[in-house]
């Protein structure tokens, strides 16, 4: 039986990396998705790659209208809204000495800013049964020489999944937050071998993960799999920040 047969996602960065590989996986598994961004090459390349049961809706989620307008369409488009991704971001590198209010901004302003205006959204169309992934990342826990503003971004996602846990629940819908390790996305297009190298030897399965094995877990966490797991992080690290 599939496992999300009837239910309805959205999924933010449904268009490249991670939440290209949900939405894919979300589809094989019954799922009507809804994926945005804001390039519409990528996302009419992401409908014809994943085939199912997927529409595409461009827009920018730091931007307010844009954001009424998804949820619009997912509204008169779906009966309602069960379970919502939120995959964009962004990493910059920066240290201390270089940071600039600019990048500061850009990196709050999408991976908090953006993600909590999407979620005030999401939850007036989702009622009980709703599950909520945030993608965070080890990042948020650990701290790498030049992610500082990107580290407390992903710290402020999973802040936000234990208070939004504590203040959805009653209306029936589950909270958690999937944090990847070093996942091979086009974020790590400009890694170098060099980097790539050193991460890897930190990490026990001694590789980096693919965008299919966080997509595995995040449809474990948005289905009925995972009915009584609320609150919690869940690392798709290769057991990098687990020993
Ligand atoms: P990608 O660069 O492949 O995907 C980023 C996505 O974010 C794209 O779909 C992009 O679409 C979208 N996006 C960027 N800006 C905006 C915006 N303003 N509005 C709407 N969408 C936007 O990276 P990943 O798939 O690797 O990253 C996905 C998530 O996973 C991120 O939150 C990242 O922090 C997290 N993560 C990734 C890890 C990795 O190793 N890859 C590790 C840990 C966490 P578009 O440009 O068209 O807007």
């Amino acid at each position: 039986m599939l496992k999300l047969e009837g239910k309805t996602a959205v999924i933010t960065g449904g268009n490249s990396g991670i939440g290209l590989a949900i939405a894919r996986r979300f589809t094989e598994e019954g799922a009507h998705v809804f994926i945005t961004g804001r390039r519409q090459a990528q996302l009419d390349e992401a409908v014809a790659l994943i085939g199912g049961r997927v529409e595409a809706i461009q827009g920018d989620v730091t931007c307010a209208s844009d954001l009424d307008r998804l949820f619009d369409t997912v509204k008169a488009n779906a009966e309602k809204l069960d379970i919502l991704i939120t995959s964009s971001g962004i990493s910059e590198f920066s240290t201390l000495d270089s940071t600039t209010e600019g990048h500061f901004d850009r990196a709050f302003d999408l991976n908090v800013r953006g993600m909590v205006f999407t979620v005030q959204r999401a939850v007036q169309h989702m009622s009980s049964g709703g599950a909520i992934v945030l993608i965070g990342s080890i990042a948020g826990s650990i701290g790498s020489p030049g992610y500082g503003t990107y580290s407390a971004t992903k710290a402020a996602v999973r802040s936000y999944a234990r208070t939004w846990t504590s203040e959805l629940a009653g209306r029936g819908i589950r909270v958690n937050t999937l944090s990847p390790g070093p996942i091979n996305t086009p974020m790590f297009d400009n890694v170098s071998d060099e980097v790539r190298l050193s991460l890897t030897s930190r990490i026990p399965l001694n590789r980096l993960g693919q965008p299919d094995e966080v997509a595995a877990a995040a449809l474990f966490l948005a289905s009925a799999d995972s009915s009584y797991i609320a609150g919690a992080e869940l690392c798709i690290d290769g057991g990098m920040t687990q020993v």
